[in-house]
């Protein structure tokens, strides 16, 4: 059932334009919500279409003239208010987390919080939106830059961060004086509409955020958002496959895009890294959100002189994990999303079962439950023509691969289209320096699991994306620079 929570009203099973509930559409259809520890439908959210898309583009438009011209100072008021907001009904909204994605309550407090700093991080920055003052060659002109709002932006959200990957781009976007029209993930809206209803009192003006709820008709809203006249900018946040798609859409307007797609991280442990340390960032960046982050480790290569030590010590704290609700109080790990999830992890593991892996923790134990979970697992013996070596994984399997020399290692890791994060552990400082130059990646942990902060540049190269999230390089997704070249 629904959780119990201190302000009920934070519930809405509902879209959101111009400051409106939109509980039904005309035709009435609507899409299940489903509880992924239980299996079970928790609500249907109204199946909003192109016709709701354009509602919401023109609600954001209008909006946009007077919210631009605001001050970056009444700006930053109205984020510091939803900020202090989140905090207050903090648990509230980690149990509207815990619900509809399933991970643990202690996890979703944690991302309440990072998804709050957003708001916070961009109240304050709203007020450093600096021009420049640019020397002229000609002495008879004066040249200047201002930083003005790209418009009306389209944000698409995946749903392993259901609140924190909507401020992130709110947060920025209303700060650079943007407006917006978002589509949550349809597994998670609930997070997203929560978080309208504290914007909105916060003291959101009408139509600045809208939400546009929809599954079946993702496809078309995110063609409408690619292809409106209307819209400046598009950021979304999923998979490298979507992401080129609405990249290629995108063409015929010349959007300003920001994507934040796949990762596939490496996590290296030189023969000189401190094993603890190793093992304690290995759990915290392979079993977040049980593997569900796409900064999440996806391959970890061990130096061969501590192989048997470190896998060792990583099986057993992988043993202990407790796997059940996020609501239940002793559970470490969560489910995962849905059905297709545990799928794919489980042909993951038997395809590199099949290849001549070894499951030394975990593994599928054949047991049917109804909610949507997969053991936390231990792979050694892995091979590069494993699909785990080449694939995005998203789920709790630590697969360990085995090596001799920095070289081999940086060029195994690098070996992958994809480059969003990396992590290595190394004792010897210049090896730090030289090996965190060399990974081909947008972050990297050195002697470190946990890298996220609103207060650095997020994002990847490669086919991870492009454009970065949060820091102050955060509002150039949401803003253009003007030269104004002034002859005197
Ligand atoms: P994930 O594997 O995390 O679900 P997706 O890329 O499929 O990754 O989903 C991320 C977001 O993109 C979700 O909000 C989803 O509904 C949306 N989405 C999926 N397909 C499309 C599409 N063709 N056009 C626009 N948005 C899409």
């Amino acid at each position: 059932g629904q959780p119990e929570l201190k302000d009920p009203s934070l519930i809405k099973i509902a879209g959101f334009i111009d400051n409106e509930y939109i509980h039904a559409t005309n035709d009435g259809k609507t899409f299940p919500v489903f509880d992924p520890a239980q299996g079970t439908e928790i609500a249907n959210f109204p199946e909003m279409g192109v016709k709701e898309a354009e509602q919401a583009i023109q609600s954001a438009k209008r909006a946009l003239t007077e919210w631009r011209q605001t001050t970056a100072k009444e700006r930053g008021t109205i984020l510091r208010d939803w900020y202090n907001l989140m905090r207050e009904n903090e648990e509230d909204l980690a149990k509207i987390i815990t619900w509809e994605n399933g991970k643990t309550l202690s996890e979703a407090i944690g991302e309440v919080r990072y998804s709050a700093s957003f708001l916070e991080w961009f109240s304050e920055e709203a007020k450093r939106l600096y021009g420049e003052f640019i020397p002229s060659p000609i002495k008879t002109q004066r040249i200047i830059t201002i930083r003005q709002p790209i418009g009306v932006v389209g944000i698409i959200t995946p749903w392993n961060f259901p609140s924190a990957m909507i401020t992130r781009k709110f947060g920025a976007a209303l700060a650079a004086g943007c407006t917006a029209v978002a589509k949550p993930a349809s597994e998670t809206p609930f997070s997203a509409l929560a978080l309208a209803e504290l914007g909105m009192r916060a003291g959101l003006p009408k139509g600045v955020i809208n939400i546009v709820t929809t599954h079946s008709n993702t496809k078309d809203v995110g063609k409408y958002l690619c292809e409106s006249h209307d819209v400046a900018g598009i950021s979304f946040t999923g998979s490298t496959n979507v992401g080129k798609h609405l990249l290629k859409q995108s063409a015929d307007t010349v959007k300003k895009m920001s994507l934040e797609l796949g990762g596939n991280a490496p996590f290296i442990v030189f023969g000189d890294a401190d094993i603890d340390k190793a093992v304690e960032g290995a759990i915290a960046a392979k079993f977040r959100s049980s593997g569900q982050t796409c900064i999440c480790v996806n391959r970890l290569y061990v130096h061969s002189s501590i192989k048997e030590e470190f896998s060792k010590r990583l099986q057993d704290k992988v043993k202990k994990f407790q796997v059940g609700s996020g609501f239940d109080k002793q559970t470490t790990h969560g489910p995962l999303i849905n059905k297709g999830a545990v799928e794919k992890v489980r042909s993951h593991v038997e395809d590199a079962i099949k290849h001549g892996a070894t499951v030394v923790a975990g593994g599928d134990s054949g047991a049917t439950t109804n909610g949507y979970f997969y053991p936390p697992t231990v792979l050694i013996d892995m091979k590069n023509n494993m699909r785990i070596a080449s694939e995005e994984t998203f789920g709790p399997v630590a697969a360990i691969f085995e090596f001799e020399t920095e070289e081999e290692v940086l060029k195994a890791a690098n070996n992958t289209r994809l480059g969003l994060a990396g992590y290595f552990f190394s004792r010897d400082i210049s090896r730090c320096w030289r090996v965190a130059e060399k990974l081909e990646v947008g972050m990297v942990g050195v002697n470190t699991g946990t890298i996220s902060s609103e207060v650095f540049p997020f994002g990847g190269i490669k086919e991870s994306g492009m454009g970065r999230e949060g820091g102050r390089q955060g509002l150039d997704e949401y803003t253009q620079y003007k030269t104004i070249n002034m002859g005197i």
